[in-house]
């Protein structure tokens, strides 16, 4: 899981934002150490039971569609022949991310129309990330409803095409969102709950793991081997370690939050 690929420009912003040079060498490693990368659509086909994945599966997410991916990211993808999947918010094409304003967050701008279309030409599938990144724990159904679904359409309309994923802002997420989801029609929905996903998953609570600012190659790979944002072999990473291997013997399932 990505944000912004380019230089932060504040302290606050710094840990989501993959600079270009890492970003580079990130996608050369996983092509030359032989991953194979794979769009959302394949993940869901997998889950669902009527597709196949390969064994050294990678999908490559991009949270919030800052202009940065057309301009940065896109020509990197096309370098690698990587296929992603970016979620954009469909209510703010072309504005600016100033739900991150408050958060010290720089003024980026989003993707608008045009800049969709480039990526959906050149492999990147598009999701939702609702309309306005409103933090759906703390909003009425109806708003719920009008993010969800609304989002998915306005989307639709834009590229002719059927928007078919999701990704929860803020990673939040409770049973009626959830439930929306699921209703608008989506065949997947990304949270930030950490980790790899495996067969049996809830298709509409897939785990991701991010990858930070100061992630250097090292650090990247090993995230990648262990599906875990926090590769350290440390006293607070071993209950993560735990689940992972529980999960591996199918006796953990990522879960709704209460
Ligand atoms: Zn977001």
């Amino acid at each position: 899981m990505y944000h912004v690929i380019g230089m932060p420009a504040t302290e606050a912003e710094r840990q989501w934002c993959c600079e270009p040079e890492r970003f580079h060498e990130q996608m050369r490693w996983l092509r030359e150490s032989g991953h194979v990368p794979v769009n959302m659509d394949t993940v869901a086909a997998w889950l669902d039971g009527r597709g196949g994945l390969p064994q050294n599966a990678v999908c490559v997410t991009f949270d919030d569609g800052t202009r940065c991916l057309r301009e940065t990211a896109l020509p990197i993808l096309r370098e690698f022949d990587m296929p992603a999947t970016a979620y954009i918010v469909a209510g703010l094409l072309g504005a600016d991310n100033d739900w991150l304003h408050a958060a010290g967050w720089s003024r980026r701008t989003l993707l608008d129309a045009v800049d969709l279309r480039a990526l959906r030409d050149s492999a990147v599938t598009l999701g939702s990330h609702s309309l306005t990144h409103v933090d759906l724990s703390r909003v009425d159904n109806d708003a719920i409803r009008r993010e969800v679904a609304d989002s998915r359409a306005r989307l639709e309309d834009t590229l002719g095409t059927a928007v078919e994923h999701f990704a929860y802002p803020f990673g939040r997420v409770r049973q009626y969102a959830y439930d929306a989801v699921r209703e608008a029609g989506y065949r997947t929905a990304a949270t930030v709950a950490d980790g790899a996903v495996r067969r049996g998953d809830d298709p509409l609570l897939l785990s991701r793991v991010e990858v930070y600012n100061w992630d250097d190659l090292k650090r990247f790979s090993r995230k990648v081997r262990w599906g875990a944002a926090d590769p350290e072999l440390r006293p607070r990473s071993l209950k993560r370690v735990a689940r992972r291997l529980l999960q591996f013997g199918g006796l953990y399932r990522p879960r709704l939050p209460t």
